[in-house]
């Protein structure tokens, strides 16, 4: 026997989050005890070196009806994390949640009313965000070079309080992309979505799990896995140095023609130095710019299983809908 599909599907990545679990399993179960829709909770154990799977397999066995869990033999990172959520739910639509409870779950009540209103991806707008100075610093900066250089309209990229219909997340889980930003590529699947505030609120517990180096990485994601900008800004700048360059050889012609009274002061312009620190600066940062994409390209092209699931916790065992 299949037991028919829920209504609703919560996909929430976990790493490490031992801390804080209890604590989402408390809020998490009521507030969509409430909503008065079948649900289920998918839970992705995303390789967490702590207590994390045992907690999450003591709460499968209290409520094994709505609740789901995939184990990942390693760490995979938050999105893939998501999209392994994704290519084992059932819902008609799909939330996801952060597990530190820095998205209340009762907001979830707001996303699927903007679903009811025919919206096929509803996106988060956290209304104050709860984290640290810089990260709110940086975040404003990718947002808006995001916006520039990509044709992803999207206010909060970085909140994780999404609603995704089954549509959309069918698309995703065929998109099989290595390394991607799960927000922005279900913006390009998706043909009327919107957005809508939410609340955010400070970790539960525990601490973030994205190091500056992995925040770094993250934003590369979303830049050159959307965007050939990056690469295209290159050779402009390429184009213009060489104009420059020639300009630079005429004046200097010029100037020792006729006017070799300016000398002093326009020597430092061209004060080879300084241009060469300035060029090879450019020319090593163009040079990891070309081997993002290549190494894009090279991820894709060994087509290795994204991820691999160590065991999947489920009540019916019957084998996960095809992506
Ligand atoms: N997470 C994950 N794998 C990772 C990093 C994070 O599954 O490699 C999960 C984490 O457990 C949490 C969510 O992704 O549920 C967001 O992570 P975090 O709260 O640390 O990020 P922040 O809120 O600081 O951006
Ligand atoms: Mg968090």
């Amino acid at each position: 026997m299949t037991v028919p599909s829920p209504q609703l599907s919560v996909v929430i990545p976990v790493f490490n989050e031992e801390a804080g679990l209890p604590a989402l399993f408390d809020r998490v179960y009521p507030a969509l005890d409430k909503l008065g829709t079948s649900y289920e909770i998918v839970f992705v154990n995303d390789g967490s070196r702590d207590r994390s799977a045992a907690l999450l397999k003591d709460q499968f066995l209290r409520r094994p009806d709505v609740t789901r869990v995939i184990l990942f033999n390693a760490n995979y990172g938050q999105h893939l994390a998501i999209v392994a959520g994704f290519d084992h739910s059932r819902g008609e639509r799909v939330v996801t949640l952060d597990a530190d409870l820095q998205n209340p779950p009762e907001e979830i009540s707001k996303l699927l009313a903007a679903m009811d209103a025919g919206h096929d991806y509803v996106g988060g707008i956290r209304r104050t965000r709860e984290d640290s100075w810089w990260r709110r610093i940086a975040s404003l900066a990718m947002n808006r070079v995001r916006e520039r250089i990509t044709r992803i309209k999207m206010t909060d990229q970085g909140c994780m309080l999404r609603a995704y219909s089954r549509d959309i997340v069918r698309a995703i889980a065929a998109a099989q992309e290595v390394s991607t930003y799960i927000p922005a590529l279900a913006y390009t699947f998706a043909h009327n979505p919107t957005e809508v505030e939410v609340a955010h609120a400070e970790r539960a517990a525990g601490q973030s799990k994205y190091s500056l180096y992995r925040l770094i990485r993250l934003n590369f994601d979303l830049v050159t896995g959307f965007s050939l900008v990056p690469l295209q800004l290159f050779s402009m700048f390429g184009m213009l140095v060489s104009v420059g360059a020639l300009a630079t050889y005429l004046v200097v012609i010029i100037q020792r023609l006729v006017l070799a009274g300016w000398r002093e002061g326009f020597a430092t312009l061209w004060d080879r130095d300084i241009l060469a620190f300035f060029l090879i600066g450019m020319l090593l940062f163009g040079l990891g710019l070309v081997g993002e994409y290549v190494g894009r390209i090279y991820q894709q092209v060994r087509a290795r299983p994204r991820y691999t699931i160590q065991a999947v916790l489920e009540r019916d065992g019957e084998l996960p809908r095809a992506p």
